[in-house]
């Protein structure tokens, strides 16, 4: 068993307790509204925790091979009738062919895929379900890089492009339309698609609601979602899914780095020993700022620092935050909520070491899972 004192840094760390605390909110909506809730592999994959994910939720979404392996070999192995599904937003026949042994459900981003590969499938796995993503046009997210509705999106099928034959071969419909949103942007999808689809629905088994629901942050409208959802399955008589990532990770771990180097160029200025572009790309991507534990907004408190990666990059910068006292090296510094869509993005850029991943589990105890070195940077190179 570790203490955390003696871990070095960076690392991400996961705490089973708040993780599960998220779980029992998703479980108490599947419960209450009758819909089934997987987990989205792509914002959360730690899956040291999936024997405690698997106790609540139903099964996972992969978005291709690796993660519909991943999900079978991890998620499964605690729970045989968990579901995979799977999604991309095309497929290669190769990967196909696996795919469809592993999985319980395919999701077809176009037309032509779907009918090009339907009978393919169902030769090699029977009882597999088809369905196809469906794009409803209305735009509800915030940045362009994750509008999945935007225009000329890739991805789904828009109405125009849509052909009432592919109804022979798919049990159900997806749409994934939000991000990091409330019940009411699900309402205004839902509207739409409604008044575009609902009259193909006739014989179907589900409809798969995607992600992007923020379910776990605090304000989130839950008993609304159930109304929304009951409501949904009543009209329509069919299986409802929600498959977020974020809400299942949100808030449940952070980023703990150190202080190596501080000096003043104009401002005061800390080089920490993780990076945003290599270990929390969304700071850059998104844009957006993490919160860091005990600091506050630029000039705030009394001392303020320009936080930035160890790396060459001009812009590898977190952000100006304020402290009550002055960095000193060896300092750590705590970076909230990254365990999302953080170590499943991470690289080793610039030839960084990766954070590791430790699990506080719900005893209190730490457990160092994997700490990663120089062979981790020089197996992807030649
Ligand atoms: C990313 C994604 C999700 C999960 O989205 P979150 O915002 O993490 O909840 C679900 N379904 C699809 C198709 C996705 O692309």
């Amino acid at each position: 068993m570790e203490n955390q004192r003696t871990l070095k840094t960076p690392y991400y760390i996961c705490e089973e307790e708040l993780l599960e605390k998220n779980l029992k909110l998703l479980d108490y909506i599947q419960k209450e509204s009758g819909t089934r809730i997987i987990l989205a592999l792509k914002g959360f994959a730690m899956y040291s925790t999936f024997e405690m994910v698997s106790k609540y939720l139903k099964g996972c979404t992969a978005s291709g091979l690796y993660e519909a392996l991943l999900a079978k070999e991890e998620f499964c192995r605690y729970n045989e009738k968990a579901e995979v599904h799977t999604y991309s937003p095309a497929y290669k026949e190769e990967d196909l062919k696996e795919i469809a042994k592993i999985s319980d459900h395919i999701v077809f981003n176009s037309l032509s895929q779907l009918l090009k590969y339907a009978t393919f499938v169902k030769d090699i796995n029977p009882k597999v379900h088809l369905s196809l993503r469906i794009n409803p046009e209305v735009s509800a997210s915030p940045k362009d890089i994750y509008n999945p509705c935007g225009l000329y999106s890739r991805l789904g099928t828009t109405l125009q492009n849509f052909d009432e034959k592919v109804l022979d071969c798919v049990d159900g419909l997806n749409f994934h339309a939000l991000c990091e949103q409330d019940v009411d942007a699900l309402e205004k999808v839902l509207e739409k698609f409604e008044i575009n689809f609902s009259k193909y629905f006739k014989n179907l088994k589900y409809i798969n609601f995607g992600g992007g629901h923020h379910i776990t942050k605090k304000g989130y409208d839950v008993q609304k979602l159930i109304k929304v959802i009951r409501d949904f399955k009543q009209k329509y008589d069919v299986e409802v899914y929600l498959e977020p990532g974020e809400a299942v990770g949100w808030e449940c771990g952070y980023l703990v780095a150190s202080v190596l180097d501080t000096f003043n160029n104009g401002m005061d200025i800390a080089i920490l020993d993780t990076s945003a572009e290599a270990h929390m790309p969304d700071t850059l991507a998104m844009p957006y700022r993490a919160e860091v534990r005990d600091a506050s907004e630029a000039g705030v408190k009394p001392y303020t620092y320009r936080l930035g990666g160890n790396t060459c990059l001009a812009g590898d910068i977190m952000g100006d935050y304020s402290f009550d006292k002055p960095l000193e090296v060896g300092d750590k510094i705590i970076f909230e909520d990254q365990i999302h869509y953080t170590f499943v993005k991470s690289t080793t850029f610039n030839g960084i070491k990766l954070p590791s991943l430790v699990i506080k589990r719900k005893d209190g105890s730490i457990e160092l899972i994997k700490e990663f070195g120089y062979e981790e940077y020089k197996r992807r190179l030649s």
